[in-house]
């Protein structure tokens, strides 16, 4: 059996040589050899795989033109064009530290094949992301060394980061490997802050400032490119509380009251961090977008991700005052909202052997 510098391809290396059982699989600490895909047993690892590479998008297949022209006849408000800035300053770094998450930190540790297909996938679905602020930013000739220095400067942005930051640099750490309780729980904790908080969470006041201006007709090109980034990192979240439940089911032992508790307080810490962020992008409100409504839709969310990996919501009876986010959400394609361009991503037919 071949052997390379993949922790798990070393314990495949000292099984029997034979082929994969499906009964044998597991999402970690699994004996089976990574390298064989099929058979599958992690049917809806797969099926997110196809679904996120039929929602390929490319960045520049979106017209700013509309955009720059608003950004540079003073048609946005002071309050608007300090949201746009602050915005793009955590976003411009976050998909970075997502990406780096997933290749120099979960990826290995997974031992499901078609788990780590789609891990593959939504490492390049981070590249198309941090691809598309940076054109964003470019389009509309922000100032690069404040926008991407803002997650040191500017101390909402840094706070969120800086607690995210932890449990990424648990994870890549090379000498960090799985296979006991204190370690799958480590594992696990991440698994949980990484699709459930960041992507779950820390990216939705962002999102939906951004949707609120394509609404007003505002920056239409960048809402469109902030409309497919939501549609992946909900297949992105999805896919991780997939991951996260299936880990419990194969592991209860980690699933543990203390436990529990532990990640209680994460979502709670973490909503306030996205509320301070809220604030401080929008301190006198904008867009008739104010901080009481970002209070209610933080708790909407976090109730909504707690009850998805089996917690109970920290904010019983809350309602969410953004219903429009849910069509966002479920975009189709061929219609986009903002209808700034109809973009069907060709695939295959461009090819010549000439
Ligand atoms: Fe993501």
């Amino acid at each position: 059996m071949l052997n390379f510098e993949d922790p798990r391809a070393e314990v495949a290396a000292d099984a029997t040589e034979s082929r994969v059982n499906v009964a044998d699989k597991r999402i970690i600490n699994g004996q089976t050899d990574v390298n064989q895909l099929v058979p599958f047993k992690y049917k809806w690892a797969w099926e997110k795989y196809l679904s996120q590479c039929a929602n390929h998008w490319m960045p520049q297949e979106v017209n700013m033109q509309r955009d720059i022209e608003q950004w540079k006849t003073g048609q946005l408000s002071e309050d608007e064009m300090r949201l746009v800035k602050r915005n793009l300053g955590f976003f411009v770094t976050a998909d970075s530290l997502a990406a780096n998450n997933i290749v120099l930190g979960t990826y290995r540790q997974i031992t499901a094949p078609e788990c780590r297909q789609f891990l593959l996938r939504q490492a390049f679905d981070e590249a198309i992301h941090t691809h598309a602020y940076q054109y964003i930013v470019e389009s509309l000739g922000l100032d690069e060394g404040e926008v991407f220095n803002a997650y040191n400067e500017i101390k909402s942005i840094r706070d969120k980061d800086a607690f995210l930051i932890p449990f990424i640099n648990v994870l890549t750490d090379p000498q960090f490997k799985t296979g006991t309780t204190e370690t799958d729980q480590t594992l696990l904790r991440s698994l949980i802050v990484f699709a459930c908080i960041m992507e779950g969470l820390f990216f939705y006041v962002g999102f939906v400032q951004i949707l609120a201006l394509g609404r007003q007709n505002k920056m239409t090109g960048a809402a469109e490119q902030y409309q497919y980034i939501l549609r992946d990192e909900s297949m992105h979240c999805n896919f991780g509380i997939d991951l996260i439940n299936t880990v419990k089911l194969e592991n209860p032992q980690l699933w543990t009251d203390a436990f529990k508790a532990e990640i209680t307080d994460l979502f709670s810490h973490a909503v306030e961090l996205e509320y301070a962020y809220a604030e401080d992008t929008m301190p006198r409100g904008v867009l008739g977008l104010n901080a009481a409504m970002f209070k209610e839709y933080l708790r909407f969310i976090a109730n909504r991700r707690m009850q998805q990996i089996g917690l109970d919501p920290l904010f019983p009876g809350v309602d969410n005052p953004f219903p429009w986010m849910s069509e966002m959400i479920d975009l189709k394609k061929e219609k986009n909202f903002f209808e700034t361009r109809v973009t069907e991503y060709q695939t295959g037919g461009a090819l010549s052997w000439d």
